[in-house]
């Protein structure tokens, strides 16, 4: 073998080998982590040695020092937050990423790159149902994403008002307000934050009873000040209940009074690919941006996040970025002119490779398959003894509050209990849970975005949470 090969043999080999030691008994593994702040520091935190170790045993020592500490949230029964797991074909062309280490901010330091986020952006469009005329960015997450169409939004509010902010910045420019609801998600407010325009401009109107943001609230809001540029972000799927702005009414309501509308579907927006939930996103096309999430539903490894923006001119103008260093192909696509990173991974590899994976109609079925389970999660352990179903999901995210059993138990008993049979399912490395605070009372969030989740793991989680309730009498 030549050294180069043999180099990288071990070390590569020896990855494949504790990958698919995590990986392939994935169900068996305890799902939490069990390996305890301190001894992880203990394990990892040393002073680095002044003499260097080989790959392999770098490897290996990486792995044994991590044990207990790496979660199976890329598992089948990991419900917690909104996070996915990696399919198959994602997370092998992720690795591959890896090893051609392209950097792909640019066609000439990576044609292949640029080309696979050129078909993988028009998939993603068709998937999501939105204008196929629409620019788009594959950054680290929605987080990103958000900077990238609010960046493209600050352009072209300010464009309107006679303002380059790009040249000019924004001490000279009217403050642009930010409308959306207060079920937003704390990503927008970073946002808004990053780029400049002012927390205090970002004003939450109070959402209904299901989430959404009521007509009449928007309209007076708009009206208020009806000269101010204004972007209004919507919600395609909260974190909570996944609710749905009613955009079919909302967006032309924003329009009529020259606002940006932005759609924050970090998941959401993914019910777009099914036909049993894409009424949900009614009129959504009608927006200027949109954001999604690639790791979380998808089921793509992280950092993967898509900005979608309809005026190309504005999100170009916003980002683009010429030097006489580069090299630029006036044929091809430099993901630089559409992305805030410089540098970057070659993140449409992985996304390619899941969208291949399942095509069209595989993608439809995830979706449809995890609402499924979520829904039968929900409403299952809703209608155990000592818990009550506070969301029912409508896509695959529902609520659950658990009931102390004593008599005379007030709000704050039963808010300790759903804490502590949460922390009883956690120590059980059966399922992974989180929590929240909803609408004033402690709950235990259900999100299903797994691509591994199966009917068995909803009946394995079930018989846990009936076993961790008896046992809590
Ligand atoms: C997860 C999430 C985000 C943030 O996404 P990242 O990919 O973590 O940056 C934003 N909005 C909603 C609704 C989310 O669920």
């Amino acid at each position: 073998m030549d050294q180069t090969r043999s180099a990288f043999c071990e070390p590569l080999s020896a990855a494949l080998k504790h990958a698919l030691g995590h990986l392939a008994p994935a169900r068996e593994l305890s799902v939490a982590a069990t390996a305890s702040l301190e001894s992880l520091r203990a394990k990892l935190c040393f002073s680095l040695p002044e003499a260097g170790t080989d790959g392999a045993r770098v490897v290996d020592e990486l792995v044994s020092g991590v044990e207990g500490g790496i979660i199976n949230s890329a598992g089948p029964r990991f419900f917690g937050w909104v996070i996915g797991g990696s399919l198959p074909a994602a997370l092998a062309a992720d690795w591959l990423t890896s090893a051609w280490d392209q950097n792909a901010g640019l066609y000439a330091c990576s044609p292949a790159a640029a080309i696979v986020e050129e078909a993988a952006g028009q998939w993603l469009k068709g998937l999501l149902h939105l204008p196929a005329t629409a620019s788009f960015a594959l950054v680290t997450g929605a987080q990103m994403a958000h900077v990238t169409c609010l960046a493209a939004a600050r352009h072209a509010l300010l464009a309107k008002q006679g303002i380059d902010v790009e040249r000019d910045g924004l001490s000279g420019s009217p403050a642009i307000r930010i409308l959306t609801s207060t079920e937003k998600h704390g990503t927008i407010v970073r946002a808004v934050r990053l780029l400049g325009l002012g927390e205090k401009n970002l004003i939450s109107l109070q959402a209904d009873a299901d989430g959404r943001l009521p007509a009449e609230i928007l309209t007076n809001a708009l009206q208020e000040n009806s000269t101010a540029p204004s972007v209004v972000v919507l919600q395609a799927g909260d974190l909570n209940i996944g609710a749905f702005d009613d955009f079919q009414t909302l967006i032309p309501i924003a329009k009529k009074h020259g606002a940006w509308v932005h759609i924050d579907g970090a998941f959401g927006l993914w019910a777009a690919a099914s036909a049993r939930y894409r009424h949900l996103l009614a009129g959504a096309g009608q927006a200027d941006s949109w954001t999604t999430d690639g790791h979380k539903w998808l089921n793509v490894p992280y950092d993967c996040g898509y900005a979608f923006v309809a005026d190309r001119e504005a999100h170009r103008a916003s980002l683009s970025h010429r030097a006489a260093y580069l090299t630029h192909d006036a044929d091809a696509r430099d993901q630089m002119d559409w992305t805030p990173e410089y540098s970057r991974r070659g993140r449409g590899f992985a996304t390619y490779a899941a969208l291949r994976q399942l095509g069209k109609a595989g993608v439809e079925a995830l979706i449809d398959r995890t609402c499924g389970h979520a829904h039968a999660l929900v409403t299952r352990m809703g209608s155990l003894q000592g818990a009550e179903m506070l969301w029912e999901p409508q896509i695959n995210q529902g609520l659950i509050r658990f009931h102390d059993p004593r008599n005379g138990a007030t709000d704050a008993d039963h808010d300790a209990f759903t804490d502590r049979i949460m922390a009883a399912i956690l120590a059980s490395g059966e399922a992974f849970f989180t929590g929240t605070t909803w609408r004033g009372r402690r709950a235990m969030r259900v999100s299903v975005c797994n691509w591994q989740t199966s009917t068995e793991d909803v009946e394995r989680v079930i018989k846990c949470v009936a076993r961790t309730l008896e046992a809590a009498k």
